[in-house]
């Protein structure tokens, strides 16, 4: 038997109203979801659960299904995407959520538009960036996706300041028009609960994946009360994925540099908090620029200014780093230069 899950949001009717991402998909009516839905394939499978490809009336979904011992998650997740106005262009488009018991066994559904090319972390591994203009254009629609979580909108219609505290490539989706839209909210926050407590006894906090962990986090230096220092540490966080697709932007004769993990000189290809706290925090690495992507950028003054937003990004001084307003902006002015 299916649950109804309240919803802050009005009743509306199938035909009437889409999804709000342009794509024309209507927004389902919640808890009807679960049993039409048709389980294809699994994309994905993390710590909360599984991600699969599903198939209604011959259209496509994404079916996140959490195990029942991570209901807050789900919740978390869920509270997260129905927030009035979550729906913009580059940020995973919500459809529904709903709570599923199979002989006595819990499943918590959370179906989101589906995205054939998969994460940024799939679309990098398999092709490399043209040029300088595609990469701008990834970067743009992913700062805008950020800058809007991160925006405090007040009124009526608005929303509180959201921090991800999960942006990794792998949160990213690739859309069929090669723009991105950020994803996974199973991490996120709107205010700086007692939520983000470190576990005790080993320091490491219940949110996010350790590679893209900002030094203040690492090295518990983070004030844990107020909202804005999770916006400081999303922009690290994305410091990084910048840095992933830079590094598979082709050279001059057309080569590109192989798909590298953040760090992956540095530490194993299962990192431990503490190796990350010793490569980012002791050793103060990051993530190396290519030689040849910095000859490339003695010419192109265009690809300078990326490099330097990038360094702008993941410097130690939290409060020397880019907000991702003033990013949005540099980017959009680097988009009219070209
Ligand atoms: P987890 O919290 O377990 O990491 P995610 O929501 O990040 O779950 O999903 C895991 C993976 O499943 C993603 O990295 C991506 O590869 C794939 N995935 C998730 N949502 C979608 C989607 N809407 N379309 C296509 N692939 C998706
Ligand atoms: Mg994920
Ligand atoms: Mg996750």
């Amino acid at each position: 038997s299916s649950q109804k899950i309240s919803s802050p949001l009005p009743p509306v009717s199938e035909d009437s109203i889409t999804s709000g991402s342009g794509s024309g998909v209507p927004r389902m009516v919640q808890s009807t979801i679960a049993k039409q839905i048709d389980l294809k394939r699994m994309i994905g499978e993390g710590r909360f659960g599984r991600v699969y490809h599903g198939v209604r009336h011959c259209e496509h979904y994404a079916v996140k299904i959490f195990f029942s011992r991570h209901e807050s998650s789900w919740r978390r997740e869920v509270d997260i995407y129905q927030g009035i106005i979550m729906r913009h262009e580059n940020i995973v488009t919500f459809l529904a959520a709903d709570i599923i018991s199979n002989n006595g066994c819990t499943q918590l559904w959370l179906v989101t538009e589906y995205h054939e090319l998969g994460s940024l972390f799939d679309y990098l591994n398999l092709n490399p960036i043209k040029n300088v203009p595609q990469m701008i254009s990834i970067m743009r629609s992913i700062i805008f996706g950020l800058s809007h979580l991160h925006l405090e909108v007040i009124g009526t219609q608005g929303k509180p300041r959201i921090a991800h505290r999960d942006i990794k490539s792998k949160n990213i989706l690739m859309k069929s028009d090669y723009s991105c839209c950020i994803s996974d909210f199973a991490s996120a926050t709107t205010k700086a609960l007692n939520d983000a407590k470190i576990l005790s006894g080993y320091d490491i906090p219940c949110f996010g994946t350790v590679r893209y962990m900002a030094p203040e986090i690492l090295n518990n230096t983070i004030n844990m009360d107020r909202i804005e220092e999770f916006l400081y540490t999303d922009i690290y966080s994305l410091g990084l994925v910048y840095w992933e697709i830079l590094n598979r932007l082709q050279l001059n004769d057309g080569s590109a540099h192989c798909y590298s993990k953040p760090y992956q000189e540095y530490v194993s290809d299962e990192p431990t908090f503490h190796d990350i706290c010793q490569t980012v925090c002791i050793d103060k690495h990051r993530p190396t620029i290519s030689h040849n992507h910095q000859l490339m950028a003695n010419e192109n003054l265009i690809l300078f200014k990326i490099i330097n937003l990038i360094q702008e990004c993941w410097t130690e001084n939290r409060f020397a780093r880019l907000t991702s307003l003033r990013l949005k902006k540099t980017i959009i002015d680097l988009q009219r230069d070209i």
